[in-house]
């Protein structure tokens, strides 16, 4: 019953929209509900208390950052449920191999976040939180009120307890494996004909060219959200192209629910949940790294926690009028950073955004379909591509290396040895990244 009562609590909550007549209104409020939560964090989760140890609750700000290394480590301590880190593995490796999904010690939905072995996330949730997000996530993301029926397809690495408390008698929620193959997401999508349709933009982009080259059918979903993975520009202008439809993003991690598009498409961090600090990068105006206090939840608090991605303000303000930060987009993770060597002798390397990379590399080629640049030493990169016309490959190899010495040339940095590779991935296979970096400078 708890349960029922918060999840349309947050659903309503969420349908509603921004309640605060004024951005200082808004910011008096969010600060009330940080102090008010690390008050009880501090109270219940030892590892907090001993961190904060001497700092008032209303210098929360002054708090010591945390990061995943550290959230991991002192996790048993961290989690207000008595959770030990051993136990909440045992529990979500053992189900993911028997893929049954339905994680839980004591009542609490354990999961595991995607990632390299050994880096990844455990995230402890409980019934009510499990609830408040179910209701948050549809009252911000359904195109139409719950009053209507709507399918949902939701494209997932893996099931889990926290996607199927989402469900009713309108809605109904199909669970497709990212690691089944294409023809048969095909098949079963145009036998459900989902009204919306939630996945990771390589597999939107996937379905895009099946769609553009008529193999989907006369599927026509309402919405269609991308998560889990970064959107690309490319991917974008190709989804937005078939579907003939904005495409919405939810950005959430094992951290929490932290952003999502607003009816203007507009990604807008979700400042009524968490709040975020922004650590601006240097040499990229408006790009920062989150820092991130949520607010909503106690089972696993999360409290002044570094990401390791990055995120670009908007210029201008959205026209919806929303006081949630807007944003361009999420570039990439702070790891697939490149770096390049100065061209001033004994200078420290020079960053070479993501952002910076991927617009030399489409901004120089109409024909490129795919690409994938990969930085595997300090002084080489290596570009897959995969183009509309094979014969212009070398053409378009020119102009990529014309348009990165021009990228180097204002980044004061020396020219990378370019190699390039046909660009080789299947949907579905892990986390497509565009830009990675794969060696530690
Ligand atoms: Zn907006």
């Amino acid at each position: 019953m708890i349960r029922a009562a918060e999840f349309m609590l947050r659903y309503l909550r969420a349908r509603r929209g921004t309640r605060w007549p004024d951005q200082a209104a808004f910011d008096r409020w969010r600060e009330s509900r940080v102090v008010r939560h690390v008050a009880r964090v501090r109270r219940d989760s030892p590892f907090y208390r001993e961190l904060w140890e001497g700092i008032p609750d209303a210098d929360w700000r002054a708090f010591p950052e945390i990061d995943k290394s550290a959230m991991m480590a002192g996790f048993g301590r961290l989690n207000t449920a008595g959770i030990t880190r051993a136990e909440a593995f045992a529990v979500a490796e053992s189900a993911e191999r028997s893929r049954d999904f339905k994680p839980a010690l004591r009542g609490i939905t354990v999961g595991l976040s995607s990632g390299t072995s050994g880096n990844r996330g455990l995230f402890l949730v409980s019934p009510a939180e499990q609830a408040a997000w179910a209701g948050t996530m549809l009252g911000k993301m359904l195109p139409v009120s719950l009053l209507s029926r709507i399918r949902i397809a939701f494209f997932l690495r893996a099931n889990s307890n926290l996607y199927e408390s989402v469900g009713g008698r309108r809605l109904s929620f199909g669970f497709y494996d990212l690691l089944d193959p294409l023809d048969a997401h095909i098949r079963r999508l145009q036998a459900e004909r989902p009204d919306l349709i939630a996945a990771p933009p390589s597999m939107l982009r996937a379905l895009a060219d099946a769609s553009l080259s008529g193999r989907l059918g006369g599927i026509r979903p309402r919405r269609i959200i991308a998560a889990a993975e970064v959107l690309d520009p490319l991917d974008r202008a190709i989804m937005e192209r078939a579907f003939g439809q904005i495409v919405h993003q939810v950005y959430q991690c094992t951290e929490g629910f932290l952003g999502c598009t607003c009816a203007h498409g507009t990604l807008h961090l979700n400042e009524d949940l968490v709040y975020i600090e922004k650590a601006y990068v240097s040499g990229k105006p408006g790009t920062f790294v989150p820092i991130v206090t949520d607010f909503s939840r106690r089972t696993q608090p999360i409290v002044r926690y570094r990401l390791n991605d990055l995120l670009v303000e908007r210029a201008a303000p959205c026209p919806c009028g929303s006081p949630f930060t807007a944003i361009e987009r999420i570039e990439g993770r702070c790891d697939d950073i490149f770096y390049a060597s100065s061209r001033q002798p004994g200078a420290q390397p020079v960053p070479v955004y993501p952002d910076f990379v991927t617009r030399a590399i489409i901004g120089a080629s109409s024909e490129i379909q795919q690409y994938r640049a990969v930085q595997t030493a300090p002084d080489r990169w290596t570009i897959e591509l995969d183009l509309r016309d094979g014969d212009l490959r070398q053409a378009a190899e020119t102009r990529i290396r014309q348009s990165v010495g021009a990228l180097c040339e204002r980044l004061g940095c020396i020219v990378p040895a370019l190699s390039f590779a046909p660009f080789a991935r299947m949907p579905g296979e892990r986390k497509l990244r565009r830009v990675e970096r794969r060696y530690v400078p």
